[in-house]
């Protein structure tokens, strides 16, 4: 995965970069780590993880990746033969760590305004399933949903844990409050394409110390002490390495200065499409502090092209590429969970029909170019090119 080779003026879907200064830097973590010889969860992997603070307002423990995290915190909350609850629209990797955690997945509906877990069909999943062992509502597109607060008294009410799948929402709050504190766990990623990035890497935030401890144990091959050669536990390698670690901490360093660009730059994009027609931006609920992983906006579907023809004219007559969509397929119409057809024409597609509101969502969103390097004028041409398509 790299930045892909674009023509001159081209506005591409994602841009990472490290400046020589932030380079240097990561380059200097890593010799040190050569020098001494520390290659694994050394000084540098403490120091992701004590940035990483700053941002959950809990504890935290850094692993492998977002999958890793998922499935950890699921392992130690134990969901082997039981259900877990997890919304219709989410990346695979949600579901898939509860499949590999041992547990049945069962899918419930989003709500449009913040894209969280609808609380209406949670609390008919919890009654149709009274073994749920855990419930994962995922903070889609870097937004805390403010339907999460309903979600979280639901599953108190029931005494059953939630695991916040936080990968797209490192630094977004929801009344303040930190993506990641909501939850007994929250799961993030610094896989390249989310907000902060190690290279790979995640982490798990919890306000349990003895929760996190459990966790450092699992990392490390489910050693029953840290040191001992014994184990009580099926565990893996879920380490983050002091390579990744150098990465993480000089993304983590810039990391206030990048939500702000982030932020600025949604808000720039707010007032440039007001005049677009076609197309309605999602608009972050009260209370919402999102962090821009995707801006999302809608293509209204009586206009005139849909989705993939206004990509496919974007890139070809403009230059423009958007980002991926969050997600284009609910996980119940994958081929692992016995989905149908891709094209549109399945049963399970009919308005009307099972999960409509993540099936609205996943047909007529789409996601524009954000991250901090994008220029205003790049921002402007993307405009543009949305209005002579969309007029
Ligand atoms: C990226 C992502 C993951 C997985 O993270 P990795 O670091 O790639 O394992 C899990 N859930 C969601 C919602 C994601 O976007």
């Amino acid at each position: 995965l790299k930045n892909p080779p674009a023509p001159p003026g081209a506005v591409p879907a994602q841009r990472i970069r490290f400046e020589v200064a932030e380079r240097r830097a990561v380059l200097d973590r890593v010799d040190s780590a050569l020098a001494t010889g520390h290659l694994t969860q050394g000084p540098q992997v403490a120091r992701f993880e004590e940035l990483a603070r700053t941002w959950t307002g809990t504890g935290t423990a850094a692993v492998a990746s977002g999958s890793a995290a998922l499935e950890i915190a699921l392992r130690v909350i134990g969901v082997a033969g039981r259900t877990v609850l997890v919304p219709v629209n989410t990346f695979f990797a949600t579901a898939a760590a509860a499949v590999r955690a041992g547990a049945d997945v069962r899918f419930v509906d989003i709500e449009l305004a913040g894209l969280g877990m609808d609380p209406d069909a949670l609390r008919d999943a919890l009654d149709r399933h009274p073994d749920t062992a855990a419930v994962l509502p995922v903070h889609i597109g870097g937004i805390v949903a403010p339907s999460l607060d309903e979600v979280v008294a639901l599953c108190r009410e029931r005494s059953v844990p939630v695991v916040e799948d936080a990968a797209h929402a490192f630094g977004a709050t929801l009344d303040g409050r930190p993506a990641g504190g909501f939850g007994r766990f929250g799961a993030f990623s610094f896989f390249p394409t989310k907000v902060a990035v190690s290279g790979e890497g995640g982490l798990l935030s919890a306000a349990l110390p003895d929760d996190l401890e459990q966790v450092r144990r699992w990392r490390d091959h489910g050693k029953s002490a840290q040191g001992s050669t014994l184990h009580d536990r099926p565990g893996s390698n879920w380490r983050l390495s002091e390579l990744h670690a150098a990465v993480g901490t000089v993304d983590l360093e810039r990391f206030e200065h990048t939500l702000a660009l982030r932020r600025a730059l949604g808000v720039r994009y707010d007032a440039l499409l007001a005049d677009v027609p076609g197309l309605r931006p999602h608009a972050l609920p009260a209370g919402a502090g999102g962090n821009y992983y995707k801006y999302l906006a809608y293509v209204d579907p009586e206009g005139p092209l849909d989705r993939a023809l206004l990509k496919k004219r974007l890139r070809e007559r403009h230059g423009v590429s958007l980002a991926g969509e969050v997600y284009d397929h609910l996980l119940c119409d994958h081929p692992y969970f016995g989905g149908g057809t891709d094209d549109g024409t399945s049963a399970s597609a009919s308005p009307g029909g099972p999960y409509e509101r993540g099936r609205w969502f996943a047909r007529h969103h789409i996601a524009l170019p954000l991250y901090p390097s994008l220029t205003e004028a790049e921002q402007v041409r993307v405009v543009d090119a949305l209005r002579d398509e969309l007029s």
